[in-house]
């Protein structure tokens, strides 16, 4: 029986400047460390007739799959607001894989070596940053959140120095495309319509085909990926999460959760939380995110006024209408999944005051974000003298007024709250363990804790000591693990 690859790689048939063609750099001694097998299947792929050594030789990078076509990407971003130009400096995208329902992935490998885009870095990752990125893009999924997916992870036999010696390793990444608002910025940054032009019509035709007959199709590319943009950053703080670094060469044109360096789940909620320890300034910040969405945007609209309009003020214009439509878009939006975290049909003037009057009480409270919706859907996790406060007791009664108006049963409503509320997020802490016994060796902890974040929206067995707030909150900070 065959692997079931089925390469189409169209991004490395566009012009040279979107690329450079490079293999991955082989590693000494590869050793899989964790494979996907729910994704391998949803892909069609079978790894079953491969023995350990060819799995990892395979995920490696040492040996391509026939019809692979391996590329670095062009691109650049604004990293922390400062423009840079980037590209894929520790990765390669090895082809574009088509599964029997004709769905196209990206297979990427990161950590695969040095590229034309390396600048000073030695092209390699570290295991423990791609076990993270595993973990997090693979519970977010289960979340229900658009993300890019991982599929393997190798460790290269080799070691990675970074501020000590960590163990190497390459993880496969897949996702809808790698094309990013930083993509964009690169080409456009070259100031030549024809390759912009190439970049738009290649994006139409492989995420947007159905506005491909648009009058405007510039115009209505932005105004869709607004709306995705949207639709994913009213998901993460719908969870708690904190991608930690929205710079524009991490927000995908797809509208994927892409990147997991420094993210984290907040646990306390307050509304400021930074876990990234080179955020000094907090500009992404819980809080922030929405309108660091709304600002990569208009990066991503600056890319496409020379498509727009010949007249270029015209052309600002009409971008300009459609980045000031965000907030009333993203307001709404957010509103309504804040109804849903409530269990609250139809709408009511008042319920945004009900919402944040919450919010309030929990942040001054300092109380758990994910477990006070669990307490509100009876799912208490433990006796909590916190829930008993006044304020919050004056508060649920306000509640229950608003859910009466819902002429719904109380199974509904809590039906509906636990499709939104998870039980269970990747809790700091329980990854970190994860991740140091990994490093040792050790990879129970990690399989477990895949196993939880499975069905986080399901009361399962053993559940409770996942969802134990971090004991190290407001300590907690991450790190790229570049
Ligand atoms: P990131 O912080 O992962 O979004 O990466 C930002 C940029 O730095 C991208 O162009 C990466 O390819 C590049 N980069 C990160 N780590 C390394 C590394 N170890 N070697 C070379 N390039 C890197
Ligand atoms: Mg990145």
């Amino acid at each position: 029986m065959t692997i079931g690859w089925c390469f189409d790689n169209t991004y490395s048939r566009l012009p040279e400047a979107f690329k450079e063609n490079i293999n991955p750099i082989p590693v000494k001694k590869p050793e899989l460390i964790i494979l996907n097998n729910d994704l391998a299947e949803k892909l069609n792929l079978n790894f079953s007739n491969l023995n350990d050594k060819e799995i990892s030789e395979l995920f490696a990078g040492n040996s391509l799959p026939p019809k692979s076509n391996s590329i670095a990407q062009a691109y650049a971003g604004h990293q922390f607001g400062h423009f840079t130009m980037l590209g894929d400096g520790r990765a390669v995208l090895i082809g574009e894989h088509l599964s029997k329902k004709k769905e196209r992935y990206d297979i990427q490998f990161k950590g695969s070596g040095k590229t034309a885009f390396s600048r000073n870095g030695d092209g390699r990752a570290a295991l423990g940053p791609m076990l993270r990125e595993y973990i997090i893009s693979e519970a977010m999924h289960n979340l229900a959140i658009p993300t890019t997916r991982s599929l393997a992870v190798v460790k290269t036999g080799e070691d990675v120095i970074r501020e000590t010696s960590l163990p190497g390793a390459v993880l496969t990444r897949i996702a809808s495309s790698h094309i990013r608002v930083g993509t964009f910025q690169y080409i456009a940054a070259r100031q030549r319509k024809d390759e912009l032009e190439t970049l738009l019509d290649y994006v139409i035709h492989r995420h947007y085909p159905s506005i491909k007959n648009s009058k405007n199709r510039p115009l209505e590319l932005l105004n869709i990926v607004l709306e995705k943009q949207i639709n994913l950053v009213v998901n993460w703080m719908r969870v708690g999460f904190i991608h930690g670094v929205m710079n524009t060469d991490n927000m995908s044109i797809s509208g994927e959760t892409i990147d997991y360096g420094p993210c984290a789940f907040m646990n306390t909620y307050d509304p400021k939380t930074v876990f990234s320890s080179i955020d000094k300034m907090g500009r992404y910040a819980y809080c922030n995110q929405p309108i660091i969405t709304k600002w990569n945007l208009s990066r991503f609209a600056e890319c496409l006024i020379p498509l727009i309009d010949k007249n270029q003020e015209k052309a600002i214009q009409l971008a300009t209408e459609i980045i000031n439509s965000f907030e009333k878009k993203y307001e709404e939006k957010w509103l309504n999944m804040m109804r849903d975290k409530l269990g609250l049909f139809g709408t009511d003037e008042k319920d945004k005051f009900l919402i944040l009057d919450l919010l309030t009480w929990m942040h001054q409270k300092k109380v758990d974000y994910t477990n006070t919706f669990c307490q509100l859907m009876n799912e208490k996790f433990k006796e909590d003298k916190n829930y008993e406060d006044q304020d919050f007791l004056n508060w649920k009664k306000r509640w229950n007024e608003r859910l009466k108006t819902n002429n719904n049963t109380p199974e509904k409503y809590i039906k509906l709250m636990k499709t939104v509320n998870p039980l269970v997020v990747p809790r700091n802490h329980k990854v970190e363990e994860a991740l140091e016994a990994a490093e040792k060796g050790n990879l129970k902890p990690v399989n477990l804790l895949l196993e939880i974040l499975k069905k986080p929206y399901t009361k399962q067995k053993n559940i409770f000591d996942y969802q134990v707030p971090s004991p190290f909150n407001e300590e907690y900070q991450t790190f790229c693990g570049t």
